[in-house]
């Protein structure tokens, strides 16, 4: 190739090429060249040119660099440096191909080499790159993963957050079907509307699905794919999937608390209707709907605290649980009141019974708080679906008038709806409301029963029992309000009315009679916590001189008496007035035993419920012989109640129980009667008195001097 054939050729290439000097000398520069430094000829260029080393790099480092690899190695490839354009000055960037030549005859050695502007490639990959680094700037620390698919929807890139949100390397997840890690009950439905994205470019959809993490947990995460096939610079499938594991839980969750009370587990009010409107809805099933109430349970809460409180409603919640038929729904309708959504079939009324019966019995057994042991009462009142009403509200209208009805009877025990129910009782609401102006209008009368000898019969006291008289529903018994009354904070100005009118009237029958009469006065937790009660038992028994040597107090509900603040020292200090303290009911609240260690008891009785079934029961004879065992070794004067036959006082006297009550002797009166009860044993005992005492049976009986 002769030299100007090289030069055309050399002019002729699309990229810069030249010749210099080791020592930075431009000797040559082909067209390409000079115009990439911005002049028009070579000439041009090589007169401007002095010392390429300080007129063309930017950086002299560069330029040393440039040299020195020369040097060392003989040549550089893809050299990229910033230069300047030379005539203009405007920064470039370029790329250098170059190497070393060695003229051997003429001694010299020369740098040959190549120059392409790479300005503007360079720009746009700054710009790519930039691009990119925000990309994965958001890709990856977003909680974001972003999952390129092809249209198999074979992962073809993950991004580095499912590291953060699926504990999996983006890099184990390539070739993998994206729905390999989706949840079999969400791929089926959900792969359908993938396949319709995939075969509709530029369609897309949005989806929650649950996906596997590493760890074998659920994550939920809102899907969004978009179908790119047809995209050149994507040519896939791009899943956006966002973590929304945290506020997915958080709405079930709402979804679970709005059915479910989160203190017992049960469900709720509102589920427990919902369940209810169902069956109704249906129409095809019958169904019972036991309303259960327990007694007393704001006591509870106030005596010994919300925790206890509680403890005890989780208690009984476990039980109705498991007491409660295959099928039932069970619920805490708030505060107190559960309720059992009872699927009967074809069940008999004998069978429905059993249920209450049986959830009666599971609520009855002791429950142990704090080494308190205490027993909870309750109430329980069935409707029936169709029979009883064919909406929720009348449904279970009716199965609290029932409750209520089961309540006012006696505690423990559970009424099955009948309809004139409603009439009869009218709601309890008004009950609540008319309990107050009762109190404004002193409708509270007291009755007594006689408590016996139960060898002689000989009358020595009456246990005053209050009754509610009640101007269209006449006579009330106390066990339909006293505890409505108790909650509602009305109790004490009950009790006073109450003592007002027991201890005028033995303070009447002790003058009268002059007989050591005992008058037992019933009093509740509730009242021994107002702070006001002895100062005013002290005033009305100042009113009544005498009286205070014959009155007894029963405690009830002893379980929580030693728990609440002041009661032992409220004892105390009647006590001093020379009254007694009996616990009531022993052997329901079996912890009342322990009372007997906190302050000065007296006398105790025992509970009707263990007299009840005497004497076959063998339990409840055991119980009845180790109380009065009890009795007689502390001394303590014994009362059985609720004595209703022949042999139950056979049996309670041949055990060594002396005293007791019930409708074998007599059952709670008015005063009127109770005086003539009084008035005859009286005149009885002047003219038998002499033969009583020769027996020596009945030396503790009451005798008229
Ligand atoms: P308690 O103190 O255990 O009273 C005995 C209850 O047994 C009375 O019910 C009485 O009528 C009933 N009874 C008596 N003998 C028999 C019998 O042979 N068989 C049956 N089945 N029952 C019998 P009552 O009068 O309905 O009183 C219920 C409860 O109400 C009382 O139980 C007492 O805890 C409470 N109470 C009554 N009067 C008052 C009061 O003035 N103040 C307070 N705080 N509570 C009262
Ligand atoms: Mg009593
Ligand atoms: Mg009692």
């Amino acid at each position: 190739m002769t030299r100007d054939n090289f030069s055309s050729l050399f002019d002729l290439l699309p990229i810069g090429a030249y010749r210099t000097s080791p020592e930075g000398k431009q000797l040559r520069a082909n067209q390409a060249l000079v115009r990439l430094n911005g002049y028009a000829t070579e000439a041009e260029m090589l007169s401007a040119v002095s010392d390429l080393d300080s007129e063309w790099y930017v950086s002299p480092q560069r330029r040393e660099e440039f040299r020195r690899t020369m040097d060392t190695q003989g040549f550089v490839s893809n050299f990229v440096s910033e230069v300047y354009r030379h005539k203009t000055r405007e920064r470039i960037w370029i790329r250098e191909h170059a190497h070393v030549v060695v003229d051997a005859e003429a001694g010299t050695r020369y740098y040959e080499g190549t120059v392409e502007d790479i300005t503007a490639q360079r720009q746009a990959q700054l710009a790519l790159g930039a691009s990119e680094r925000r990309f994965r700037a958001l890709t990856e620390k977003a909680q974001v993963i972003t999952l390129l698919c092809d249209q198999d929807l074979r992962i073809r890139y993950a991004s580095a957050a499912t590291r953060s949100i699926l504990g999996r390397e983006p890099d184990s997840m390539l070739d993998a079907h994206a729905f390999d890690f989706v949840h079999p009950a969400d791929s089926a439905a959900s792969q359908a509307e993938f396949v319709h994205v995939i075969s509709n470019t530029n369609s897309g959809t949005e989806t929650v699905l649950r996906v596997l993490h590493a760890n074998g947990s659920w994550r939920y995460l809102a899907t969004l794919a978009n179908n790119r096939l047809d995209d050149e610079a994507v040519r896939g499938v791009v899943f956006n999937l966002r973590d929304v594991t945290d506020s997915h839980l958080a709405q079930e969750r709402l979804r679970t608390m709005a059915n479910v009370d989160s203190l017992t587990g049960l469900r709720n009010r509102a589920a427990f209707e919902a369940a209810l409107r169902n069956v109704i809805a249906s129409g095809d099933e019958r169904v019972a709907i036991h309303f259960i109430d327990l007694d007393r349970f704001k006591l509870i809460n106030d005596s010994l605290g919300h925790a206890v409180g509680d403890h005890v409603l989780r208690a009984i919640a476990r039980r109705l649980r498991n007491a409660a038929p295959g099928g039932a729904v069970v619920a805490r309708m708030g505060g107190d009141e559960f309720a059992v959504l009872e699927r009967i079939g074809e069940r008999s009324r004998d069978a429905i019974e059993a249920t209450a019966r049986e959830l009666l019995r599971v609520l009855a057994e002791p429950i142990e708080v704090d080494g308190i042991r205490f027993q909870i009462s309750a109430s329980i009142g069935v409707s029936l679906f169709p029979e009883h009403g064919g909406d929720f509200e009348t449904l279970l209208k009716n199965a609290d008038l029932a409750m209520f009805r089961a309540k006012s009877e006696q505690r423990d025990a559970f009424r099955i709806f009948e309809p004139p129910l409603a009439a009869a009782a009218e709601t309890r609401i008004t009950l609540m409301a008319e309990l107050r102006s009762a109190i404004e209008a002193r409708q509270f009368e007291v009755f007594y029963q006689p408590q016996v000898a139960l060898d002689s019969g000989a009358l020595l006291g009456v246990e005053a029992l209050v009754r509610w008289r009640h101007p269209e529903r006449g006579l009330i018994e106390p066990a339909a309000f006293i505890s409505d009354a108790e909650e509602l904070g009305l109790i004490g100005r009950i009790g006073f009315q109450v003592a007002e009118q027991a201890l005028a009237q033995l303070s009447h029958w002790l003058a009268k009679y002059g007989r050591p009469l005992v008058m037992a006065l019933n009093i509740s937790a509730y009242q021994l916590r107002d702070p006001d009660f002895v100062r005013e038992m002290r005033a009305l028994l100042a009113r009544h001189p005498g009286v205070a040597q014959q009155l007894e107090l029963e405690i009830t509900e002893t379980a929580l008496v030693h728990s609440i603040e002041g009661t032992p020292e409220a004892l105390r200090l009647l006590s001093q007035s020379g009254v007694r303290v009996v616990l009531d009911d022993l052997g329901v609240a079996y912890s009342a035993l322990s009372h007997l260690k906190h302050f000065q008891v007296h006398g105790i009785k025992l509970d009707r419920g263990f007299v009840g079934a005497l004497p076959d029961s063998r339990v409840d004879s055991a119980i009845a012989r180790s109380i009065i065992a009890l009795a007689d070794s502390l001394n303590l004067r014994l009362v059985a109640e609720g004595i209703e036959h022949e042999d139950q006082r056979e049996y309670l006297l041949a055990r060594g129980c002396r005293e007791g009550q019930g409708y074998l002797f007599g059952r709670p009166m008015c005063a009127a009667d109770m005086e003539v009860m009084i008035a005859a044993m009286a005149a009885k005992s002047a003219v038998t008195s002499a033969p009583a005492t020769v027996d020596g049976v009945t030396t503790t009986t009451a005798v008229a001097p």
